[in-house]
């Protein structure tokens, strides 16, 4: 532990729109802990929807504030091992200098869903960065608490791109939920940095088809190299009739929503054929409405929600370590600790940047 400073550069979270860099004590491991020295933490949508104040995570009159004050901010990240607390090497596979990332989720182990295998729906829901038990990764130090579920990334891969194991891991849920089938023309909509997961979470399932959607031709092009058959703009083409057309008027076997434009949405709903498989990812800003007798009467759809990335880490970290991710193209904006404003600022932008990212231990 000698060489661990006292204190680090951490940014905190003290309301919506008040985020301030600050020095704080560098937190010790407890038993079964791990403290890892952060090597680069992303900033998600989420993130700055938290910042902005979006009632998600604040509250409104219908739902209780999820997200806490008084926190670090922070759910991608990858860190190398610098301590393990008693006991903390053994539970959790990993040894000081291994690099490992952390699922965002740090389940209680106790509630219904839990205690049903799904823990990625624990109930009390401690997600780093939102919580104060569950301190993030906008800081030069993070503990990986005792009941985390972390992974060791193999030699050979570049650290920083394991802060894209998060991200990968919620569109490899999105994807599994699609229940993809070898036959299936499968409509991804959206290639921001998770639809472009998908995209290549989707070319690994082999179905007939694979189509990506995008308004951005940028974000088309890596589309295709992360593996999309078609490509297709929906300000340039007429895509529900071109979808039509291609399956022999039916419409395409599964839609994947990964804008979070209730446009999208619609268009799915009229894309599919029926008895379909939609599958729901995004966040909407505001509550969306469309015509639920497509997906009762009319065509008698699946409709599939995703959150988070449950068991999908393993193959989140094959997938980056096999290079089948252009990483350096989706990981544009990298950023120090301290210039955290402006990446929040360019995340929220998004028409230049896919992934951003802050690298406490200085920019590569
Ligand atoms: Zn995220
Ligand atoms: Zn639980």
């Amino acid at each position: 532990m000698s060489q661990i400073p006292e204190t680090m550069q951490a940014v905190v979270c003290h309301g919506p729109g008040d985020y301030r860099l600050e020095t704080r004590p560098v937190p010790r491991p407890g038993p079964g802990e791990v403290l890892v020295q952060v090597i680069a933490a992303g900033i998600c949508a989420g993130d700055v929807k938290c910042f902005q104040g979006t009632p998600m995570f604040w509250g409104d009159v219908n739902r209780k504030a999820y997200a806490e004050t008084d926190v670090i901010p922070g759910h991608e990240f990858v860190g190398r091992v610098v301590a393990l607390g008693e006991g903390a090497g053994d539970l959790h596979g990993l040894a000081v200098g291994d690099v490992a990332v952390s699922e965002q989720i740090v389940p209680c182990g106790e509630c219904r869903f839990c205690r049903e295998g799904n823990y990625w729906m624990c109930q009390p829901h401690d997600l780093y960065g939102f919580h104060r038990v569950t301190q993030g990764s906008w800081a030069e130090y993070m503990v990986y608490p005792a009941k985390s579920r972390n992974y060791r990334l193999p030699e050979g891969m570049d650290p920083r791109h394991g802060v894209f194991v998060e991200p990968l891991g919620c569109s490899i849920h999105a994807v599994n939920r699609g229940n993809i089938g070898f036959n299936d023309v499968v409509v991804i909509s959206g290639c921001g940095a998770l639809g472009l997961g998908m995209v290549a979470a989707a070319r690994m399932k082999n179905p007939a088809k694979l189509i990506a959607l995008d308004l951005n031709p940028h974000r088309l092009e890596l589309a295709r190299r992360c593996g999309a058959d078609i490509v297709m703009n929906p300000a340039e083409t007429d895509v529900v009739q071109a979808i039509r057309d291609l399956t022999g008027g039916y419409g395409c076997d599964v839609y994947i929503e990964a804008t979070g434009a209730g446009k999208s949405v619609e268009q799915g709903l009229l894309a599919i054929r029926k008895l379909g498989t939609f599958v729901e990812f995004s966040v909407f800003k505001d509550p969306v409405t469309v015509d639920w007798t497509i997906i009762g009467d009319s065509k008698e759809l699946n409709i599939h929600g995703a959150h988070l990335s449950p068991n999908t880490y393993p193959h989140a970290i094959r997938m980056i370590a096999e290079g089948r991710l252009p990483m350096e193209d989706i990981l544009t904006h990298s950023l120090p600790l301290s210039r955290f404003h402006e990446g929040i600022d360019i995340a929220a932008d998004g028409r230049s940047s896919l992934k951003v990212i802050l690298e406490p231990g200085g920019v590569a």
